[in-house]
């Protein structure tokens, strides 16, 4: 141990040697022996013959031999011990940092579910204290106790489990869903079987990934559908244009003009259903106005009271001093119509329906529980019946396009996904509340508008304006519509120069020596947008009027969908009157400008 040989140390003193590293130890262990005649675990360290430092545990007593006191010593050298002991202590230490300040909650458990420890983050993240959580089985944090068993009896098939995901229940009812990793082992002495898990809560991850994949869903689902729907926008104009005129034509008496009326009636119906599949695809083209909701309401009742039938009751409860909001009035026909119809369809015999608007103010508190809301001032509108109501499987569905329970015939399952786009596009939200058997109630919110902008424009009617012979420029690539329209402007009286593409058009008004009073041009065509061209036609004959047609646009013209107020706009597919209306009111609203 001290490197020294016997020879070498007989008869010398330790002192003599250098044994000690601080004599002052050896003072201390003789003071000890002279007391006690006795010294137990006694370290202190000493140097060997090389130099080296060594750490030693002295056993002493003093002995009388041959009437003389002499000290019988056994020292153990327990430098490696020492050196383990630090670095078991430096280990627990950094362990003991890990479990007290990590995110994640950390459990040690019996098999049985006795808490042996817990870490503050699983504490916090089930609310309860440490002291609680000790006498707490680990069993009653499971929403379904059999997902802790089938956990169980995964680590004792493979040792250890990997991201699970599991509902768990906080001490106050909140449920979690969790993400648990974890691993078994048996302990030496006792030869319990102890579990160390992590813990970590997912529950907005998990929301968020929801949301995500619906946003998805929605997304791809609304493309399809958008295409599809602007197509078919081309084709109904020119069956509901060419019928209008073939219905003027025809005797007023005869059997065909009956026919037609029903060709036209069809192909109306089929422009509300692709303008449903446009709004559900977020492209319709909207003109918000500031509005309030219960005149609105109050305008469309009648015809909500024919949808429902005479079997349900319907009660309106308009609240008081409803701040305005701003939205195309169609859409808010669009969700009634959708929401009323659900409700009719989900009350079996007789029953109610009750329409409610009222003002709301959303709070933090109220938006930290409601995914997806932010904080606001907005107008609420309720659809309230005292039908079916929803199980929890239909109720997570009901958003999704197409997803319906009714038969073919009856549903489309494209009601609610409507609502849905409508309501975002207008940055709103929806909050459906539904019980088996009782009832349902879907509160639609929309911001409140608070520009300070003109007054609710109401349209007067008027009988059809004739043209004060102005000369129109007419582009459109679709030469259906570019006929009807021509067809039904002639006949009004107006010039009408009709081309098919934003080129003939720049050509043709560099010719043209009269003047031009209105453009009226598609938005998306081939060769440049109707934007574009109204811009290099507009540098060209300064003071031209523009009014601009199409079945949806996009950013080019317009904003998400949102068009500028000051453009005119003509949503495809349009009636004879809505084009006389729009041409007319471009015209006047020109000459005002002027
Ligand atoms: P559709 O009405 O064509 O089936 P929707 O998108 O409007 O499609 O509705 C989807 C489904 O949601 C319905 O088939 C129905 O099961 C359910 N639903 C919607 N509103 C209600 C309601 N007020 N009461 C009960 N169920 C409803
Ligand atoms: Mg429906």
């Amino acid at each position: 141990m001290t490197g020294f040989t016997r020879e070498e140390v007989i008869g010398k003193t330790s002192s003599l040697l250098n044994i000690w590293k601080n004599p002052a130890d050896r003072e201390r262990m003789v003071r000890e022996l002279a007391q006690s005649g006795l010294v137990e675990n006694f370290e202190a360290q000493f140097v060997t013959k090389s130099g080296k430092i060594r750490v030693g545990q002295i056993f002493a007593r003093i002995i009388r031999i041959h009437d003389e006191d002499v000290i019988l010593s056994i020292t153990r050298d327990i430098t490696e011990y020492k050196r383990t002991e630090a670095a078991r202590i430096k280990s627990e230490r950094k362990y003991r940092t890990l479990f007290e300040h990590s995110l994640d909650g950390i459990g040690i458990v019996t098999i049985d579910g006795q808490f042996l420890d817990a870490n503050p983050a699983f504490c916090e993240l089930f609310g309860y204290s440490r002291e609680e959580i000790r006498h707490l089985n680990a069993g009653q944090l499971y929403v379904n106790p059999a997902d802790r068993h089938a956990l169980i009896q995964s680590y004792q098939n493979d040792g250890y489990i990997k991201n699970q995901k599991v509902r768990m229940r906080k001490k106050d009812g909140t449920q979690l869903i969790c993400q648990i990793s974890g691993t078994i082992q048996v302990e030496t002495e006792s030869q319990q079987a102890i579990i160390y898990s992590i813990t970590r809560d997912m529950t907005a991850y998990y929301r968020m990934e929801d949301q995500l994949r619906q946003a998805q869903k929605m997304e791809s689902v609304g493309r399809l559908a958008g295409g599809v729907a602007h197509d078919y926008n081309n084709a109904l104009s020119a069956i509901i244009g060419f019928t209008e005129l073939a219905i003027d034509s025809a005797d007023p008496e005869g059997p065909l003009r009956g026919n037609l009326n029903e060709v036209l009636h069809a192909a109306k119906h089929a422009t509300e259903i692709t303008r449903q599949l446009l709004a559900f695809a977020r492209k319709q083209t909207i003109a918000p106005k500031v509005l309030d909701l219960n005149d609105n309401i109050e305008n469309v009742l009648k015809m909500i009271r024919h949808l429902i039938g005479e079997n349900i009751d319907l009660s309106w409860i308009p609240g008081a001093g409803l701040w305005p909001v701003n939205i195309d009035p169609t859409q808010i026909d669009q969700i009634l119509a959708n929401l009323c119809v659900n409700a009719r369809d989900a009350i079996e015999d007789v029953g109610k329906v009750t329409i409610e608007t009222g003002n709301v103010t959303l709070d933090e508190t109220y938006c930290a529980n409601h995914a997806g809301f932010v904080p606001g001032e907005f107008v609420l509108m309720a659809v309230s019946d005292n039908g079916s109501g929803m199980e929890k499987e239909i109720l997570d569905n009901i958003f999704e396009p197409f997803f319906t329970t009714k038969d073919v015939d009856k549903g489309t399952g494209l009601g609610m996904a409507t609502v849905y786009g409508i309501v975002k596009q207008n940055r709103g939200f929806i909050n459906v509340y539904s019980e088996p058997g009782i009832g349902t109630s879907i509160k639609i919110y929309l911001p409140r508008y608070k520009g300070n902008d003109v007054e609710t424009q109401q349209e007067s009617v008027v009988d059809t304006p004739q043209s004060h012979g102005e000369t129109i420029l007419l582009v459109e690539d679709d030469l259906s519509v570019l006929k009807l329209a021509q067809q039904i402007l002639n006949g009004l009286g107006y010039t009408v120069l009709a081309v098919s593409t934003p080129g003939d058009a720049l050509d043709l008004v560099k010719e043209h020596t009269g003047e031009i009073h209105l453009l009226i041009t598609d938005v998306i065509m081939p060769e440049m947008n109707g934007r574009e061209m109204a811009d290099r036609l507009q540098a060209v004959c300064p003071g031209l009027k523009c009014m601009f047609m199409s079945g949806y646009t996009t950013n080019a013209i317009v904003h998400s969908g949102v068009l500028d107020d000051k453009v005119q706009f003509l949503q495809k597919p349009f009636s004879k009157k809505d084009l006389i209306m729009a041409v007319r009111k471009a015209l006047n609203e020109s000459s005002n400008l002027r």
